[in-house]
């Protein structure tokens, strides 16, 4: 077997509709001069998204770190607010930027999301909410954090930014929290280019986001809130609308390739493949991830470099941990403050995954892993 790829494997590749699908709607937007500002594509997109996700209020954005920032504006949300250290960076850039506190608390081994038993202790007379994520698409423990949040009188607001079409018992993951937030960026299993939406659980909410992601104007003549420009344009809603009517396949190219990993790295010792928590009625595969335990031959980092020597791209999500960059390091920067968040931090590789992502790169993946893990 060869044992290098025809060309390099990234870790993930957008999923994207057939051009000649989306032509024509650049044709319109050309005959149209409608570029941007709530155009038709725009409001179609919305109302098609609403409809496919299976929830009623969606406020699109251009990218999903200006819809983090209006979810926080729109709540009021200031003082300090409870997150994850192991995220994108983006979801404690958010409360900064909001000139909000984060106040990071470790995480729950199985859901790799914030531990709800974890949270009251960080609660202080400062606490305005929680921002939780729901890591690879596996959603928290959303009930034990709802009840939290009531106890203590605090919002919640997922970065959902993973979490594109994933449903538990109830329907759509999206509809938890006073808003989700979710991304359409460019890497996630759903794209619009950049892009990013707020799902809101009611119509008022949502109209105040609208007014905030367009200036905070109201009307030609007046300005009401301290808005931002987070708008669409037609052109990601017009992608958005030709993705849409192939996100069930590519998921399901994804789900087959999950399979295919689970296979290939059954019983190689000191690899591990998490699972998504118990609950998830629809999964959306959009992230393979391991975890490289002290019985394998080889550190994770060697494994890491190991693969790129082959050309595949593996990615540490999430590595280092958010409360280690510079701007987060509090000033008693005690160690080991966050034990699982830090050992899952060090263990963890993202597998290559995407929709026709083809079994004989699978294949080799799975060799170069297994070589240095043996079969149990
Ligand atoms: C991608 C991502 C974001 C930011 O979304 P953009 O659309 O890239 O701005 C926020 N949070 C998490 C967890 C993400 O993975």
């Amino acid at each position: 077997m060869s044992d290098k790829p025809n060309s390099p494997i990234y870790v993930t590749r957008p999923y994207l509709p057939p051009l000649e699908e989306f032509l024509p709607y650049l044709e319109q937007i050309w005959a149209t001069r409608q570029l941007t500002n709530g155009g038709p594509f725009h409001e179609q997109f919305e109302r098609a998204l609403g409809e496919y996700l299976g929830v009623k209020y969606v406020s699109l954005f251009a990218n999903g770190t200006l819809a983090l920032l209006t979810a926080l504006k729109a709540l009021h949300i200031t003082g300090e607010v409870i997150t994850t250290p192991y995220s994108f960076v983006a979801t404690a850039h958010s409360l900064l930027w909001n000139d909000i506190t984060p106040v990071f608390v470790d995480i729950d081994r199985q859901t790799m999301g914030i531990a709800p038993e974890k949270i009251e202790a960080a609660i202080t007379e400062r606490t305005t909410a929680i921002l939780p994520v729901h890591v690879y698409g596996y959603p928290c423990d959303v009930r034990k954090i709802r009840a939290i949040a009531d106890r203590h009188n605090l919002r919640v607001i997922f970065d959902a930014a993973h979490a594109f079409g994933v449903r538990d018992e109830g329907g759509s993951l999206l509809r938890h929290g006073n808003l989700s937030v979710v991304s359409f960026h460019a890497t996630k299993v759903f794209t619009t280019f950049e892009g990013g939406a707020i799902i809101s659980p009611n119509a008022e909410i949502k109209r105040r986001i609208d007014n905030l992601k367009n200036f905070g104007f109201l009307n030609e003549i007046s300005v009401t809130e301290l808005g931002i420009n987070g708008k669409m344009n037609e052109v990601q809603a017009a992608m958005g609308l030709a993705q849409l009517k192939h996100i069930d396949t590519a998921i399901e190219q994804r789900r087959a390739a999950d399979q295919t990993y689970r296979r290939l790295l059954a019983g190689v010792r000191g690899v591990h493949c998490p699972m998504p928590p118990a609950g998830v009625r629809h999964h959306n595969y959009s992230y393979f991830p391991i975890l490289i335990g002290r019985d394998y031959g080889i550190s994770r980092d060697q494994l890491f470099t190991e693969l790129r020597q082959h050309s595949i791209f593996a990615r540490r999500y999430f590595y280092p941990l958010i409360s280690n960059f510079r701007m987060y390091k509090a000033a008693d920067d005690r160690k080991e403050r966050f034990p699982v968040a830090a050992d899952i931090a060090s263990r963890v590789l993202c597998l290559p995954i995407f929709p026709g992502i083809d079994e004989a790169t699978q294949t080799l993946i799975g060799e170069l892993i297994a070589r240095h893990g043996g079969r149990s």
